[in-house]
Protein backbone atom coordinates (compact mmCIF):
# COMPACT_ATOMS: atom_id res chain seq x y z
CA UNK A 1 0.00 0.00 0.00
CA UNK A 2 1.37 3.37 -0.78
CA UNK A 3 2.04 5.95 2.04
CA UNK A 4 3.24 9.42 1.56
CA UNK A 5 4.64 10.82 4.38
CA UNK A 6 6.11 14.13 2.10
CA UNK A 7 4.62 17.28 3.24
CA UNK A 8 4.30 18.26 -0.62
CA UNK A 9 1.53 14.75 -0.63
CA UNK A 10 -0.15 15.66 2.94
CA UNK A 11 -0.30 19.47 1.51
CA UNK A 12 -3.31 18.36 -0.74
CA UNK A 13 -5.05 17.06 2.20
CA UNK A 14 -5.40 19.98 4.47
CA UNK A 15 -8.42 21.89 3.39
CA UNK A 16 -11.20 21.15 0.72
CA UNK A 17 -13.23 23.50 -1.39
CA UNK A 18 -14.90 25.18 1.06
CA UNK A 19 -11.45 26.89 1.55
CA UNK A 20 -12.16 28.19 5.12
CA UNK A 21 -10.71 25.51 6.45
CA UNK A 22 -7.02 24.46 7.15
CA UNK A 23 -5.05 21.83 9.00
CA UNK A 24 -1.79 22.64 9.77
CA UNK A 25 0.79 19.99 7.75
CA UNK A 26 2.84 19.75 11.18
CA UNK A 27 0.34 17.93 12.41
CA UNK A 28 -0.37 15.06 9.50
CA UNK A 29 1.35 12.26 9.79
CA UNK A 30 0.73 10.55 6.76
CA UNK A 31 -1.58 9.68 4.24
CA UNK A 32 -2.31 6.30 3.17
CA UNK A 33 -3.95 5.10 -0.43
CA UNK A 34 -5.02 1.48 1.01
CA UNK A 35 -6.39 -0.36 -2.16
CA UNK A 36 -8.74 -3.04 -0.53
CA UNK A 37 -10.52 -3.66 2.43
CA UNK A 38 -8.28 -5.96 3.90
CA UNK A 39 -5.56 -2.73 4.00
CA UNK A 40 -7.82 -0.40 5.42
CA UNK A 41 -8.42 -2.89 8.44
CA UNK A 42 -4.47 -2.99 8.78
CA UNK A 43 -4.45 0.56 8.39
CA UNK A 44 -7.12 0.66 11.76
CA UNK A 45 -5.74 -2.08 13.45
CA UNK A 46 -1.78 -0.42 13.50
CA UNK A 47 -2.36 2.95 13.98
CA UNK A 48 -3.57 4.27 16.97
CA UNK A 49 -4.47 7.93 16.74
CA UNK A 50 -6.86 10.28 14.83
CA UNK A 51 -8.07 9.32 11.81
CA UNK A 52 -9.47 11.47 9.04
CA UNK A 53 -10.95 9.88 6.01
CA UNK A 54 -10.93 11.65 2.29
CA UNK A 55 -12.81 11.51 -1.07
CA UNK A 56 -11.95 14.05 -3.48
CA UNK A 57 -11.70 16.67 -1.25
CA UNK A 58 -14.47 18.67 -3.06
CA UNK A 59 -16.61 18.72 0.30
CA UNK A 60 -17.35 22.41 1.36
CA UNK A 61 -17.45 22.23 4.82
CA UNK A 62 -14.32 21.23 6.07
CA UNK A 63 -15.40 17.85 6.65
CA UNK A 64 -12.23 15.88 5.37
CA UNK A 65 -10.04 18.76 6.95
CA UNK A 66 -7.88 16.77 9.38
CA UNK A 67 -7.41 19.63 12.02
CA UNK A 68 -7.16 17.62 14.86
CA UNK A 69 -3.87 15.35 13.13
CA UNK A 70 -2.89 12.01 13.14
CA UNK A 71 -3.47 10.56 9.46
CA UNK A 72 -5.15 10.92 6.40
CA UNK A 73 -6.66 7.47 4.34
CA UNK A 74 -7.40 8.70 0.74
CA UNK A 75 -9.83 6.15 -0.23
CA UNK A 76 -9.28 7.38 -4.10
CA UNK A 77 -7.27 4.30 -4.95
CA UNK A 78 -10.26 1.93 -3.80
CA UNK A 79 -11.83 1.36 -7.39
CA UNK A 80 -11.86 -2.24 -7.28
CA UNK A 81 -14.79 -3.93 -5.20
CA UNK A 82 -14.86 -7.63 -4.16
CA UNK A 83 -15.86 -9.79 -7.41
CA UNK A 84 -19.55 -10.46 -7.67
CA UNK A 85 -20.82 -13.87 -8.89
CA UNK A 86 -23.95 -13.45 -11.55
CA UNK A 87 -22.70 -9.48 -12.16
CA UNK A 88 -21.13 -8.48 -15.09
CA UNK A 89 -18.05 -6.94 -14.53
CA UNK A 90 -17.55 -3.78 -15.74
CA UNK A 91 -13.93 -1.70 -16.06
CA UNK A 92 -12.65 1.18 -17.34
CA UNK A 93 -9.84 3.56 -17.09
CA UNK A 94 -10.16 6.21 -14.00
CA UNK A 95 -7.57 8.84 -13.10
CA UNK A 96 -6.44 6.75 -9.90
CA UNK A 97 -6.34 3.05 -12.24
CA UNK A 98 -8.72 0.86 -13.55
CA UNK A 99 -11.78 0.78 -12.10
CA UNK A 100 -14.46 -1.80 -11.89
CA UNK A 101 -18.06 -2.59 -10.76
CA UNK A 102 -20.42 -5.57 -10.05
CA UNK A 103 -23.44 -5.21 -12.73
CA UNK A 104 -26.77 -6.96 -11.77
CA UNK A 105 -28.46 -5.74 -14.72
CA UNK A 106 -31.83 -8.06 -13.91
CA UNK A 107 -31.70 -6.53 -10.51
CA UNK A 108 -30.61 -3.14 -11.55
CA UNK A 109 -28.11 -2.73 -8.59
CA UNK A 110 -24.27 -1.91 -8.85
CA UNK A 111 -21.22 -2.57 -6.41
CA UNK A 112 -18.56 -0.33 -6.87
CA UNK A 113 -15.83 0.74 -4.43
CA UNK A 114 -15.61 4.47 -2.36
CA UNK A 115 -13.22 5.41 -4.61
CA UNK A 116 -14.98 5.83 -8.12
CA UNK A 117 -16.25 8.99 -8.84
CA UNK A 118 -19.54 9.98 -9.82
CA UNK A 119 -18.74 10.87 -13.71
CA UNK A 120 -16.21 7.56 -13.59
CA UNK A 121 -19.02 5.86 -12.90
CA UNK A 122 -21.47 7.78 -15.74
CA UNK A 123 -19.07 6.15 -18.09
CA UNK A 124 -19.10 2.84 -16.97
CA UNK A 125 -22.51 2.41 -17.21
CA UNK A 126 -24.02 0.98 -20.18
CA UNK A 127 -26.08 3.55 -21.96
CA UNK A 128 -29.59 3.11 -20.91
CA UNK A 129 -28.97 2.81 -17.15
CA UNK A 130 -28.49 5.73 -14.93
CA UNK A 131 -27.83 6.19 -10.94
CA UNK A 132 -30.23 8.85 -10.37
CA UNK A 133 -28.31 11.23 -7.54
CA UNK A 134 -26.05 13.84 -9.65
CA UNK A 135 -24.37 16.04 -7.97
CA UNK A 136 -23.28 18.97 -9.63
CA UNK A 137 -19.41 18.52 -8.94
CA UNK A 138 -18.89 14.79 -10.67
CA UNK A 139 -15.25 14.35 -9.86
CA UNK A 140 -17.04 13.76 -6.03
CA UNK A 141 -16.29 10.02 -5.35
CA UNK A 142 -18.92 7.75 -4.39
CA UNK A 143 -17.80 6.86 -0.62
CA UNK A 144 -17.89 10.91 -0.04
CA UNK A 145 -20.97 11.45 -1.76
CA UNK A 146 -22.83 8.46 0.26
CA UNK A 147 -21.16 10.13 3.12
CA UNK A 148 -22.80 13.62 2.91
CA UNK A 149 -25.91 11.94 1.32
CA UNK A 150 -25.22 14.65 -1.36
CA UNK A 151 -28.29 15.98 -3.84
CA UNK A 152 -28.10 17.28 -7.03
CA UNK A 153 -30.90 19.37 -9.14
CA UNK A 154 -32.56 16.06 -9.98
CA UNK A 155 -33.37 15.28 -6.17
CA UNK A 156 -36.79 16.78 -6.85
CA UNK A 157 -37.76 13.95 -8.34
CA UNK A 158 -35.30 11.05 -7.33
CA UNK A 159 -34.57 12.26 -4.01
CA UNK A 160 -30.67 12.15 -2.49
CA UNK A 161 -28.08 9.32 -2.56
CA UNK A 162 -29.16 7.98 0.64
CA UNK A 163 -32.67 6.94 -1.58
CA UNK A 164 -30.11 4.96 -4.01
CA UNK A 165 -27.90 2.96 -1.38
CA UNK A 166 -28.85 -0.38 -1.11
CA UNK A 167 -25.88 -1.76 0.64
CA UNK A 168 -22.95 -0.82 2.38
CA UNK A 169 -19.44 -2.66 3.93
CA UNK A 170 -17.36 -0.73 6.27
CA UNK A 171 -14.57 -0.45 8.48
CA UNK A 172 -15.28 0.30 12.22
CA UNK A 173 -12.71 2.25 14.58
CA UNK A 174 -11.64 -1.40 16.50
CA UNK A 175 -11.15 -2.64 12.80
CA UNK A 176 -14.11 -4.79 12.81
CA UNK A 177 -15.93 -5.18 9.01
CA UNK A 178 -20.12 -5.15 8.91
CA UNK A 179 -21.89 -5.92 6.05
CA UNK A 180 -24.99 -3.49 6.31
CA UNK A 181 -27.78 -4.56 3.66
CA UNK A 182 -30.92 -2.44 3.19
CA UNK A 183 -34.26 -3.73 4.64
CA UNK A 184 -32.75 -6.31 7.41
CA UNK A 185 -31.84 -4.40 10.39
CA UNK A 186 -33.97 -1.96 12.09
CA UNK A 187 -34.41 0.08 15.43
CA UNK A 188 -36.64 -1.67 17.85
CA UNK A 189 -39.75 0.46 19.64
CA UNK A 190 -36.97 1.63 22.12
CA UNK A 191 -35.21 3.07 19.25
CA UNK A 192 -32.33 0.12 19.72
CA UNK A 193 -30.41 -1.59 16.91
CA UNK A 194 -28.60 -4.74 17.32
CA UNK A 195 -26.36 -5.68 14.85
CA UNK A 196 -22.82 -7.70 14.32
CA UNK A 197 -19.73 -7.71 12.06
CA UNK A 198 -18.43 -10.61 9.84
CA UNK A 199 -16.38 -11.95 13.25
CA UNK A 200 -19.39 -12.32 15.27
CA UNK A 201 -18.51 -9.09 17.04
CA UNK A 202 -22.14 -7.70 18.92
CA UNK A 203 -23.14 -3.85 18.67
CA UNK A 204 -26.24 -2.31 20.03
CA UNK A 205 -26.46 1.62 19.34
CA UNK A 206 -29.94 3.85 20.51
CA UNK A 207 -30.53 6.23 17.98
CA UNK A 208 -30.20 9.89 18.41
CA UNK A 209 -33.12 11.71 20.38
CA UNK A 210 -34.09 14.44 17.89
CA UNK A 211 -36.88 14.99 15.89
CA UNK A 212 -35.21 15.64 12.17
CA UNK A 213 -36.96 18.41 10.02
CA UNK A 214 -39.79 16.84 7.47
CA UNK A 215 -37.41 18.42 4.41
CA UNK A 216 -34.70 17.24 2.46
CA UNK A 217 -31.71 17.21 5.07
CA UNK A 218 -28.07 16.34 5.44
CA UNK A 219 -27.55 18.15 8.79
CA UNK A 220 -26.76 15.38 11.59
CA UNK A 221 -27.00 11.70 11.92
CA UNK A 222 -30.68 10.30 10.43
CA UNK A 223 -32.63 9.24 12.92
CA UNK A 224 -36.50 7.98 12.59
CA UNK A 225 -38.36 5.75 14.72
CA UNK A 226 -38.42 2.28 13.36
CA UNK A 227 -35.14 3.10 11.02
CA UNK A 228 -32.71 1.17 8.84
CA UNK A 229 -29.31 0.58 9.81
CA UNK A 230 -27.77 1.76 6.80
CA UNK A 231 -29.29 5.08 6.95
CA UNK A 232 -27.38 5.85 10.44
CA UNK A 233 -24.13 5.55 8.43
CA UNK A 234 -25.42 7.21 4.99
CA UNK A 235 -24.79 11.00 6.02
CA UNK A 236 -22.99 10.07 8.85
CA UNK A 237 -19.68 12.43 7.45
CA UNK A 238 -17.44 9.62 8.11
CA UNK A 239 -17.61 9.85 11.76
CA UNK A 240 -18.97 6.24 12.25
CA UNK A 241 -16.80 4.16 10.13
CA UNK A 242 -14.87 3.93 6.48
CA UNK A 243 -17.12 3.04 3.90
CA UNK A 244 -15.27 0.46 1.81
CA UNK A 245 -18.04 -1.05 -0.59
CA UNK A 246 -21.28 0.28 -1.67
CA UNK A 247 -24.19 -1.27 -3.60
CA UNK A 248 -26.27 1.34 -5.56
CA UNK A 249 -29.90 0.79 -6.66
CA UNK A 250 -29.61 2.18 -10.57
CA UNK A 251 -32.58 2.96 -13.09
CA UNK A 252 -33.16 2.07 -16.83
CA UNK A 253 -33.74 5.27 -19.21
CA UNK A 254 -33.45 5.21 -22.57
CA UNK A 255 -34.72 8.49 -23.23
CA UNK A 256 -32.46 11.56 -22.56
CA UNK A 257 -34.78 14.31 -20.41
CA UNK A 258 -36.22 17.25 -22.01
CA UNK A 259 -35.12 21.16 -20.42
CA UNK A 260 -36.93 24.32 -20.58
CA UNK A 261 -35.00 27.03 -19.87
CA UNK A 262 -38.10 30.12 -18.79
CA UNK A 263 -37.09 34.07 -18.69
CA UNK A 264 -39.42 35.86 -16.42
CA UNK A 265 -39.50 40.24 -16.22
CA UNK A 266 -41.16 39.51 -13.00
CA UNK A 267 -40.43 36.89 -10.27
CA UNK A 268 -44.02 36.79 -8.96
CA UNK A 269 -44.33 35.71 -12.29
CA UNK A 270 -41.56 32.32 -11.86
CA UNK A 271 -43.16 31.86 -8.45
CA UNK A 272 -46.62 31.40 -9.43
CA UNK A 273 -45.10 29.16 -12.45
CA UNK A 274 -42.95 27.00 -10.08
CA UNK A 275 -45.83 26.33 -7.81
CA UNK A 276 -47.56 25.04 -10.18
CA UNK A 277 -45.18 23.12 -12.01
CA UNK A 278 -44.23 21.81 -8.71
CA UNK A 279 -47.34 20.26 -8.25
CA UNK A 280 -46.96 18.31 -11.76
CA UNK A 281 -43.56 15.86 -9.98
CA UNK A 282 -45.65 12.87 -10.60
CA UNK A 283 -46.05 13.46 -14.17
CA UNK A 284 -41.98 13.25 -14.31
CA UNK A 285 -40.80 16.73 -13.70
CA UNK A 286 -36.95 15.83 -12.56
CA UNK A 287 -35.36 19.16 -11.67
CA UNK A 288 -36.68 22.62 -11.15
CA UNK A 289 -33.88 25.13 -10.82
CA UNK A 290 -34.11 29.12 -10.34
CA UNK A 291 -31.86 31.60 -10.86
CA UNK A 292 -32.35 35.24 -9.46
CA UNK A 293 -31.47 38.65 -11.80
CA UNK A 294 -27.65 38.98 -10.59
CA UNK A 295 -27.60 34.84 -11.26
CA UNK A 296 -27.99 35.82 -14.85
CA UNK A 297 -26.21 38.53 -14.75
CA UNK A 298 -23.07 36.87 -14.00
CA UNK A 299 -24.10 33.91 -16.56
CA UNK A 300 -24.54 36.95 -19.47
CA UNK A 301 -20.47 36.76 -19.53
CA UNK A 302 -20.91 33.51 -20.93
CA UNK A 303 -24.33 33.53 -22.36
CA UNK A 304 -24.70 36.96 -24.29
CA UNK A 305 -28.27 36.25 -25.68
CA UNK A 306 -29.73 36.30 -22.28
CA UNK A 307 -31.79 39.22 -22.67
CA UNK A 308 -31.47 42.68 -20.32
CA UNK A 309 -33.49 43.16 -17.76
CA UNK A 310 -34.96 40.00 -16.31
CA UNK A 311 -35.72 39.23 -12.87
CA UNK A 312 -35.61 35.40 -12.71
CA UNK A 313 -35.37 32.77 -14.43
CA UNK A 314 -36.47 28.92 -14.21
CA UNK A 315 -34.99 25.32 -15.72
CA UNK A 316 -37.09 23.03 -15.64
CA UNK A 317 -36.13 18.72 -16.49
CA UNK A 318 -38.87 16.87 -17.39
CA UNK A 319 -38.85 13.11 -18.63
CA UNK A 320 -38.91 12.54 -22.36
CA UNK A 321 -41.85 10.13 -22.00
CA UNK A 322 -44.10 13.06 -20.12
CA UNK A 323 -44.05 15.05 -23.46
CA UNK A 324 -48.07 15.45 -23.55
CA UNK A 325 -46.87 17.86 -20.61
CA UNK A 326 -44.86 19.93 -22.69
CA UNK A 327 -48.39 21.15 -24.63
CA UNK A 328 -49.63 22.54 -20.68
CA UNK A 329 -45.81 23.94 -19.46
CA UNK A 330 -46.06 25.81 -22.99
CA UNK A 331 -49.68 27.64 -21.90
CA UNK A 332 -48.48 27.49 -18.07
CA UNK A 333 -45.41 29.61 -19.58
CA UNK A 334 -47.75 32.27 -21.45
CA UNK A 335 -50.09 32.43 -18.76
CA UNK A 336 -47.17 33.77 -16.51
CA UNK A 337 -45.34 35.90 -18.91
CA UNK A 338 -42.71 34.39 -19.34
CA UNK A 339 -40.11 36.54 -22.06
CA UNK A 340 -38.64 33.84 -23.39
CA UNK A 341 -37.86 30.31 -22.96
CA UNK A 342 -34.60 27.95 -24.98
CA UNK A 343 -36.42 24.32 -25.01
CA UNK A 344 -33.78 21.17 -25.29
CA UNK A 345 -34.50 18.11 -26.68
CA UNK A 346 -31.28 16.98 -28.74
CA UNK A 347 -28.64 15.50 -26.73
CA UNK A 348 -26.37 19.16 -27.98
CA UNK A 349 -29.00 21.16 -26.90
CA UNK A 350 -29.46 19.71 -22.96
CA UNK A 351 -25.55 19.84 -23.14
CA UNK A 352 -25.78 23.56 -23.17
CA UNK A 353 -28.98 23.86 -21.17
CA UNK A 354 -26.09 22.44 -18.59
CA UNK A 355 -23.00 24.26 -19.91
CA UNK A 356 -26.03 26.70 -18.58
CA UNK A 357 -26.81 25.91 -14.84
CA UNK A 358 -22.83 24.55 -14.20
CA UNK A 359 -21.24 28.21 -15.79
CA UNK A 360 -22.46 30.12 -12.85
CA UNK A 361 -20.59 29.06 -9.69
CA UNK A 362 -17.65 29.47 -12.34
CA UNK A 363 -18.69 32.80 -13.20
CA UNK A 364 -19.00 33.35 -9.47
CA UNK A 365 -15.65 32.29 -8.95
CA UNK A 366 -13.89 34.47 -11.82
CA UNK A 367 -15.68 37.47 -10.36
CA UNK A 368 -14.59 36.41 -7.16
CA UNK A 369 -11.17 36.74 -7.48
CA UNK A 370 -11.24 39.47 -10.17
CA UNK A 371 -12.81 41.11 -6.77
CA UNK A 372 -10.57 39.70 -4.56
CA UNK A 373 -14.19 39.20 -3.04
CA UNK A 374 -15.10 36.45 -1.00
CA UNK A 375 -18.77 33.91 -0.85
CA UNK A 376 -20.76 33.16 2.36
CA UNK A 377 -23.22 30.62 0.94
CA UNK A 378 -26.65 28.83 2.61
CA UNK A 379 -27.77 25.75 2.15
CA UNK A 380 -30.89 26.12 3.60
CA UNK A 381 -34.43 24.23 2.98
CA UNK A 382 -38.17 25.21 4.38
CA UNK A 383 -41.55 23.33 3.31
CA UNK A 384 -43.62 24.37 0.83
CA UNK A 385 -45.80 25.94 2.59
CA UNK A 386 -43.60 28.18 4.18
CA UNK A 387 -41.23 28.84 1.04
CA UNK A 388 -42.78 32.35 0.08
CA UNK A 389 -41.77 33.41 3.82
CA UNK A 390 -38.34 32.37 3.42
CA UNK A 391 -38.04 34.30 -0.43
CA UNK A 392 -39.27 37.40 1.59
CA UNK A 393 -36.49 36.86 4.07
CA UNK A 394 -34.28 36.43 1.85
CA UNK A 395 -34.36 39.55 -0.02
CA UNK A 396 -35.03 41.23 2.63
CA UNK A 397 -31.72 40.29 4.44
CA UNK A 398 -30.01 40.85 0.78
CA UNK A 399 -31.41 44.30 1.11
CA UNK A 400 -30.09 45.01 4.42
CA UNK A 401 -26.92 44.02 3.22
CA UNK A 402 -26.60 45.90 0.45
CA UNK A 403 -27.84 49.25 2.68
CA UNK A 404 -25.37 48.87 4.99
CA UNK A 405 -22.98 48.58 2.34
CA UNK A 406 -23.65 50.62 -0.60
CA UNK A 407 -20.80 50.17 -3.67
CA UNK A 408 -20.81 49.29 -7.27
CA UNK A 409 -20.89 45.57 -7.70
CA UNK A 410 -22.67 42.43 -6.59
CA UNK A 411 -24.12 41.94 -3.34
CA UNK A 412 -25.43 39.03 -3.27
CA UNK A 413 -26.93 35.85 -5.86
CA UNK A 414 -29.56 33.66 -4.89
CA UNK A 415 -29.92 30.32 -6.95
CA UNK A 416 -30.61 26.52 -6.58
CA UNK A 417 -33.02 23.79 -6.04
CA UNK A 418 -36.69 25.81 -5.94
CA UNK A 419 -38.14 22.51 -6.59
CA UNK A 420 -37.23 21.47 -3.16
CA UNK A 421 -37.51 24.93 -2.01
CA UNK A 422 -33.37 24.82 -1.13
CA UNK A 423 -32.25 27.37 -2.73
CA UNK A 424 -28.54 28.42 -2.10
CA UNK A 425 -28.07 32.36 -0.91
CA UNK A 426 -24.92 33.55 -1.77
CA UNK A 427 -23.16 36.95 0.19
CA UNK A 428 -20.92 38.40 -2.13
CA UNK A 429 -18.39 40.63 0.57
CA UNK A 430 -15.48 43.21 -0.74
CA UNK A 431 -14.00 43.52 3.16
CA UNK A 432 -13.73 41.93 7.08
CA UNK A 433 -16.51 44.31 7.44
CA UNK A 434 -18.52 43.20 4.86
CA UNK A 435 -17.44 39.53 6.20
CA UNK A 436 -18.78 40.25 9.83
CA UNK A 437 -21.89 41.68 8.78
CA UNK A 438 -22.72 38.77 5.94
CA UNK A 439 -22.28 36.02 9.08
CA UNK A 440 -24.78 37.87 11.11
CA UNK A 441 -27.08 37.79 8.26
CA UNK A 442 -26.45 34.39 7.66
CA UNK A 443 -27.12 33.82 11.36
CA UNK A 444 -30.66 35.66 10.75
CA UNK A 445 -31.50 33.31 7.61
CA UNK A 446 -30.50 30.36 9.79
CA UNK A 447 -32.80 31.02 12.28
CA UNK A 448 -35.32 31.86 10.19
CA UNK A 449 -35.17 28.46 8.11
CA UNK A 450 -35.34 26.22 11.75
CA UNK A 451 -38.29 28.91 12.82
CA UNK A 452 -39.93 27.91 9.62
CA UNK A 453 -39.77 24.22 10.18
CA UNK A 454 -36.71 23.80 7.91
CA UNK A 455 -32.79 22.48 7.91
CA UNK A 456 -29.87 24.64 8.45
CA UNK A 457 -28.16 22.23 5.46
CA UNK A 458 -30.27 20.71 2.61
CA UNK A 459 -26.85 18.67 0.90
CA UNK A 460 -23.79 19.82 1.88
CA UNK A 461 -23.74 18.60 5.91
CA UNK A 462 -22.47 20.56 8.59
CA UNK A 463 -19.17 19.39 8.43
CA UNK A 464 -16.94 21.14 10.95
CA UNK A 465 -18.92 24.27 10.10
CA UNK A 466 -18.97 26.72 13.36
CA UNK A 467 -21.07 29.54 14.20
CA UNK A 468 -20.74 32.61 16.09
CA UNK A 469 -23.61 33.02 18.30
CA UNK A 470 -23.83 36.05 21.26
CA UNK A 471 -20.18 36.00 21.51
CA UNK A 472 -19.74 31.67 21.39
CA UNK A 473 -18.41 29.80 18.68
CA UNK A 474 -20.77 26.87 18.74
CA UNK A 475 -21.00 24.15 16.60
CA UNK A 476 -23.10 24.81 13.03
CA UNK A 477 -25.22 21.75 13.83
CA UNK A 478 -25.86 23.49 17.22
CA UNK A 479 -28.08 25.92 16.14
CA UNK A 480 -30.38 23.51 15.08
CA UNK A 481 -30.36 20.59 17.48
CA UNK A 482 -29.15 22.59 21.03
CA UNK A 483 -26.58 21.54 22.78
CA UNK A 484 -28.53 18.23 23.63
CA UNK A 485 -28.47 17.05 19.87
CA UNK A 486 -24.72 17.03 19.70
CA UNK A 487 -24.54 15.32 22.62
CA UNK A 488 -27.06 12.68 20.99
CA UNK A 489 -24.09 12.59 18.38
CA UNK A 490 -21.34 12.66 20.55
CA UNK A 491 -23.08 9.27 22.47
CA UNK A 492 -23.88 7.40 18.86
CA UNK A 493 -20.70 8.06 18.19
CA UNK A 494 -19.00 6.90 21.02
CA UNK A 495 -20.72 3.27 20.69
CA UNK A 496 -19.13 2.61 17.42
CA UNK A 497 -15.92 4.97 18.40
CA UNK A 498 -14.94 4.84 21.62
CA UNK A 499 -11.67 6.56 21.55
CA UNK A 500 -13.00 9.14 19.16
CA UNK A 501 -10.83 7.95 16.27
CA UNK A 502 -12.45 8.56 13.11
CA UNK A 503 -13.56 12.22 11.97
CA UNK A 504 -13.00 14.16 14.63
CA UNK A 505 -14.44 17.54 14.77
CA UNK A 506 -17.53 16.65 12.14
CA UNK A 507 -21.02 16.96 13.75
CA UNK A 508 -19.70 18.90 16.46
CA UNK A 509 -18.18 16.38 18.17
CA UNK A 510 -14.92 16.27 20.18
C1 LIG B 1 -18.63 23.33 -7.54
C2 LIG B 1 -19.24 22.41 -6.50
C3 LIG B 1 -20.53 21.95 -6.69
C4 LIG B 1 -21.11 21.09 -5.74
N1 LIG B 1 -22.38 20.65 -5.97
C5 LIG B 1 -22.95 19.82 -5.08
C6 LIG B 1 -24.27 19.34 -5.31
O1 LIG B 1 -24.89 19.61 -6.33
N2 LIG B 1 -24.82 18.54 -4.37
C7 LIG B 1 -24.15 18.19 -3.23
O2 LIG B 1 -24.70 17.47 -2.42
N3 LIG B 1 -22.90 18.64 -2.99
C8 LIG B 1 -22.28 19.43 -3.88
N4 LIG B 1 -21.01 19.88 -3.64
C9 LIG B 1 -20.30 19.45 -2.42
C10 LIG B 1 -19.46 18.16 -2.60
O3 LIG B 1 -19.19 17.89 -3.96
C11 LIG B 1 -20.20 16.99 -1.98
O4 LIG B 1 -20.31 17.18 -0.59
C12 LIG B 1 -19.54 15.62 -2.21
O5 LIG B 1 -20.41 14.63 -1.73
C13 LIG B 1 -18.19 15.45 -1.53
O6 LIG B 1 -17.56 14.29 -2.08
P1 LIG B 1 -15.98 14.12 -2.02
O7 LIG B 1 -15.62 12.80 -2.61
O8 LIG B 1 -15.29 15.28 -2.59
O9 LIG B 1 -15.74 14.03 -0.45
P2 LIG B 1 -14.77 14.84 0.51
O10 LIG B 1 -14.99 16.30 0.39
O11 LIG B 1 -13.37 14.36 0.33
O12 LIG B 1 -15.33 14.33 1.92
C14 LIG B 1 -16.63 14.63 2.32
C15 LIG B 1 -16.95 13.81 3.58
O13 LIG B 1 -17.08 12.44 3.25
C16 LIG B 1 -16.23 11.64 4.09
N5 LIG B 1 -15.83 10.46 3.32
C17 LIG B 1 -15.31 10.42 2.07
N6 LIG B 1 -15.13 9.14 1.70
C18 LIG B 1 -15.54 8.36 2.73
C19 LIG B 1 -15.58 6.95 2.95
N7 LIG B 1 -15.17 6.08 2.02
N8 LIG B 1 -16.06 6.51 4.13
C20 LIG B 1 -16.50 7.38 5.08
N9 LIG B 1 -16.47 8.71 4.94
C21 LIG B 1 -15.99 9.20 3.77
C22 LIG B 1 -15.08 12.58 4.43
O14 LIG B 1 -14.40 12.16 5.59
C23 LIG B 1 -15.84 13.86 4.63
O15 LIG B 1 -16.45 13.83 5.91
C24 LIG B 1 -20.39 20.72 -4.57
C25 LIG B 1 -19.08 21.17 -4.39
C26 LIG B 1 -18.51 22.00 -5.34
C27 LIG B 1 -17.10 22.46 -5.12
Amino acid sequence: MKVNKDKETIRQYLSDESAAFSAKPDNVEAVYFPETEDELVEIIRTFKGKITISGAGTGITGSRVPIHGGIVISTERMIKPGKRVQCRELSHKGLAGDFFIYLDEEKHLAHAGPGTSISELACVLPRNMIYPPDPTETSALLGGTVATNASGARCFYYGPTRNWVVGLRLVLSDGEVVDVRRGRTFADENGIINFTSETGKHYRIRIPEYHMPDVKNAAGLYSKPGMDLIDLFIGSEGILGIISEISIKLIRVDKEPVSILAFFRSENDAMGYVDIIRDMKDRGILAIEYFDRNALDFIRAQFPEIKPDLDAAILLEMKAESLDTLAEISELLSRFNEVEDWCATTSSDLRDLKEFRHSLPDSVNAYLKRHESYKIGTDFVVPVRQFPRMMTKYKEVGEKFKHRFPRTGTHYVIFGHIGDCHLHFNFITASDGERVYAKELYLELARTAIALGGTISGEHGVGKKTLLVEGRNIPYLELMYGESGIREIARVKRELDPELRLNVGNMGVV
